[in-house]
């Protein structure tokens, strides 16, 4: 068995007075532990103050003014030190024995859930791998031991469900009272000015709502950072947080979130973390809103797919640097992009407009016509794409005329094209069919094939 790193430290509310303790300011306290768990358990490790069975009788909680707690997760910790004594707490301890000398741990609050708990009942629905047969107590509202180990899968369940209990709302675009360019001393004050809640995932965001917010602290190796241009790779897959990738990255959780972002156009906050080039000396440094321009499924440098986002910030590059400069690195060096990048595409419209004219306004996949007051709609589409990461050229030989549909599903690798054959591939009603061509406009089969290529990669 892998030792466990992760902690669920038992509180009854008879004795110990969880609700004065996390209404105060004071993140620090002690928790008693099981002997035979104090060789195990370490230092910096992360837990939840957990309630099991709040057995207050009704009279005694009329007395004292409170309602029953129901069984749930209230705070995270983290653990700072494993000491044999007394609690340094014992204005907490609501009965005296909880003051003996005993096996302790001192732990720091980092998050506080008091308010919004994430309660054991939201958990019945929930599927969680069962790596360690501890992680059963989880849905059973137990008393008894005073720590019990969490298996790293159920931590990080618990953590994502706790975090979307606190923070009722997301909230897009900049936060108040917050530059551009300031600096946060660490992750816990970056939370706490609303900037980025949780304090340990690089995305802040929700399948069904987009993303707000990401930090970029040099934890994904496949990451490239321009400061104006970010190529982002979403979460998941790595066997610690930052460590090795050992296995695919999928569009769920944050990387979901990304996705979303990326088609409703939504700003995300940007923070960039020390441990990076582009970061601050010390700290974590907010650089202000980005938009997410494409995402892909690409293969990693370590041979297993990741999910990228390509992310812009909403200035220019000279105005950024200009209103970050005093919290840049003193060897900030801004990269040489001639060869990589071209600052703006630059489209040509007539190119775009005459494509159209060719078919007649009519999708090359499905022969649709859409008729306006003002015209009719039809994309010209490039094959491949314009801009970073495809670089395609703005040609007529790499492009193709598609209704709005087909164009959409052609761009998130719905479908492909055979370079051969000109054979719709993947699109069902449409498998097999060719496209139509009209003999005024060659479709250069390179463009396709680079197109087949990532589509490829994303299915
Ligand atoms: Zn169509």
């Amino acid at each position: 068995m892998t030792k466990p790193e992760h902690w669920q430290f038992i509180c009854n509310p008879a004795y110990w007075n969880i609700q004065k303790k996390l209404s105060s300011d004071e993140i620090y306290d002690d928790w008693v532990i099981s002997k035979s768990w104090k060789d195990v358990i370490a230092k910096g490790q992360l837990g939840f103050i957990r309630v099991g069975i709040d057995n207050r009788t009704i009279k005694k909680l009329k007395q004292l003014k409170r309602k029953k707690l129901e069984p749930g997760y209230y705070a995270l910790v983290e653990i700072v030190e494993i000491y044999y004594g007394k609690t340094s707490y014992p204005n907490n301890w609501i009965n005296p024995t909880g003051i003996e000398e005993d096996w302790r741990v001192k732990i720091k609050i980092l998050k506080n859930y008091f308010k919004r708990p994430l309660k054991i009942e939201k958990l019945k629905n929930i599927k969680l791998k069962n790596k360690f047969n501890f992680d059963k107590v989880v849905f059973k509202p137990t008393q008894g031991k005073p720590n019990i180990p969490l298996s790293k899968n159920t931590f990080d369940k618990l953590y994502e469900l706790a975090e979307g209990e606190t923070n009722n709302k997301l909230i897009f675009g900049h936060v108040d009272k917050v530059k551009i360019g300031q600096v946060f001393k660490d992750r816990s004050a970056l939370s706490k000015a609303g900037v980025h809640g949780p304090t340990m995932h690089g995305i802040w965001g929700r399948e069904n709502e987009g993303a707000c917010s990401i930090v970029l602290s040099g934890g994904y190796e496949d990451d490239i950072d321009e400061l104006d241009y970010i190529f982002y790779t979403g979460q998941g897959g790595q066997d610690i947080p930052g460590g090795k990738q050992v296995a695919d990255q999928e569009f769920i959780r944050g990387n979901k979130a990304l996705m979303l972002s990326c088609k409703y156009s939504l700003p995300v906050r940007v923070t960039r973390g020390y441990q990076i080039k582009n970061g601050p000396t010390k700290g974590y440094r907010y650089d202000g809103l980005y938009y997410v321009n494409k995402f892909e499924r690409v293969k990693g440098k370590s041979g297993y797919y990741i999910c990228r986002f390509h992310l812009s910030s909403e200035k220019q590059i000279d105005i950024l640097e200009k209103e970050i400069k005093p919290n840049l690195k003193p060897d900030y060096k801004r990269v040489d992009r001639a060869a990589t990048t071209v600052s703006r595409i630059k489209r040509d419209v007539s190119l775009s407009e005459n494509i159209k004219e060719i078919y007649g306004y009519k999708c090359q996949v499905c022969n649709v016509y859409l008729k306006t007051p003002y015209g009719a709609i039809a994309i010209g589409a490039h094959i491949k794409g314009l801009g970073k990461p495809h670089n395609g050229p703005d040609v007529i030989e790499n492009m193709i005329c598609l209704c709005p549909n087909h164009h959409e599903q052609f761009d998130d690798h719905g479908f492909y094209i055979d370079s051969e054959t000109y054979e719709i591939k993947g699109l069902e009603g449409y498998d097999g069919k060719k496209i139509t061509l009209n003999k005024k406009h060659n479709i250069e089969k390179s463009f396709l094939k680079y197109h087949l290529e990532d589509y490829k990669n994303n299915n």
